[in-house]
């Protein structure tokens, strides 16, 4: 059996026949039928031919079969956006007086689907606190959906999946973003849960130029899910595909040391007189160390979340005075990128959504790149100096 490094390199590469080491862009709309191919559709195999970019495309399925093997998946499914795998998923699962497990410790685009537009269908979500596994148990029952991210944007706390997979009811799907941790870090379908759901746009592209997503899990889910792929046009183009077979060959290496730029930073602020809290799993201070212990074995991942003294303004003045670390609502490429959640991931939120789960005046995520660490905590020391009363 492979392991993590060689599947990023050589899982699912589709080598031409013109014996390209790269899987070639198929950028064509649609393609040559041929009376086997008739013989496909009107078997109802249509997802095992090319008709239409909008369906499959050899691009696309060669960075399926990769995320599925990264993900130790039977199959997975690319979307256009890490938006369009968790819209497309939940309206699979889901039909009206349906009711959803989550919380509103979600990345706020998720969370605004959720409240926005499920609700319209009259599909009722139920928030609990993911660091409670008693109350999320207590309120399985009656529950059709339940959705939590394996390390939390922007609070990176975690959720005890194998515990709630086990009090799992018949035909309860547990899904699970794992866009923070990557399958780098973390397996979510080791533990029962059903489908793992990916933001590709972050660390597996890993290059901050382009907008995807991935699904993966059972064959039989997948098939399901296909279809709503297709009507809700959420497919991703070729030429993205393309751009994420060769980012995805290095998630690896990049991972290991985005783990360790993050650790490094961590520790620095956590004894930073400027600095009021942060928040990382690899901290002595994490508040779930147990589940930390359990699950993160191999890192904690590339993003810091810290409160700096003097509130939001302050947040902002410090983002405003680094030079290397630049200013953008994303995360998970090469170089390090910084925001504050309250006018970004976290603006659909009120205020008081936001106090509620521990976002307060200050708060600053950081996704730590791939930059020596040693730059980027001059940049940092620096930035906190020159805004320090
Ligand atoms: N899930 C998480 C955890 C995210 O942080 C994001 C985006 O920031 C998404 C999903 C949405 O992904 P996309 O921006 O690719 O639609």
């Amino acid at each position: 059996m492979e392991r993590f490094l060689t599947k990023c390199v050589h899982s699912g590469t589709l080598r031409s026949e013109m014996k390209t080491i790269n899987t070639p862009i198929y950028q064509s709309s649609t393609f040559i039928l041929t009376s086997e191919d008739y013989e496909k559709i009107s078997e109802g195999r249509v997802r095992d031919i090319n008709i239409y970019s909008r369906y499959g495309n050899p691009s696309r399925r060669s960075i399926e079969e990769k995320i599925a093997a990264l993900t130790g998946a039977e199959d997975a499914i690319s979307f256009s956006s890490g938006m369009g795998a968790i819209s497309t998923t939940l309206l699979t699962f889901l039909k009206p007086k349906d009711k959803i497990l989550t919380t509103i410790d979600l990345y706020g685009g998720t969370y605004s689907f959720i409240k926005n537009l499920l609700s319209k269908f009259n599909i009722e979500f139920v928030l609990v606190n993911p660091e409670n596994t008693d109350e999320i148990i207590k309120n399985m029952e009656g529950v059709n959906v339940i959705l939590f991210e394996s390390l939390s944007n922007p609070l990176l706390k975690m959720v005890d999946i194998e515990e709630i997979a086990k009090n799992k009811r018949e035909g309860q799907l547990l899904i699970i973003d794992n866009t923070f941790l990557t399958p780098y870090n973390f397996n979510p379908l080791n533990y029962g849960v059903d489908i793992e759901i990916h933001s590709a746009s972050k660390y597996l592209n890993g290059h901050s130029d382009l907008i995807g997503g991935f699904i993966s899990g059972s064959e039989e889910l997948m098939e399901k899910i296909w279809p709503n792929m297709l009507i809700l046009g959420t497919s991703m183009e070729p030429i993205t595909a393309f751009l994420l077979e060769r980012g995805m060959k290095t998630l690896g290496i990049r991972m290991e040391k985005h783990n360790k730029n993050a650790e490094k930073i961590a520790k620095l602020l956590q004894n930073h007189e400027e600095i009021e809290t942060v928040f990382y799993p690899a901290l002595s201070n994490y508040s779930q160390k147990e589940l930390r212990n359990k699950y993160l074995k191999v890192g904690t991942g590339g993003v810091v979340t810290f409160m700096v003294k003097g509130g939001d303004k302050r947040g902002v003045d410090f983002m405003h005075s680094l030079k290397i670390i630049k200013e953008a609502a994303s995360l998970g490429g090469v170089e390090s990128l910084i925001s504050m959640p309250f006018n970004t991931s976290q603006r659909s939120l009120t205020e008081e959504e936001r106090t509620k789960i521990g976002i307060l005046p200050g708060t600053v995520r950081l996704s730590c790149g791939i930059e020596d660490e040693a730059d980027l905590i001059e940049d940092i020391n620096q930035a906190l100096l020159r805004t320090s009363k």
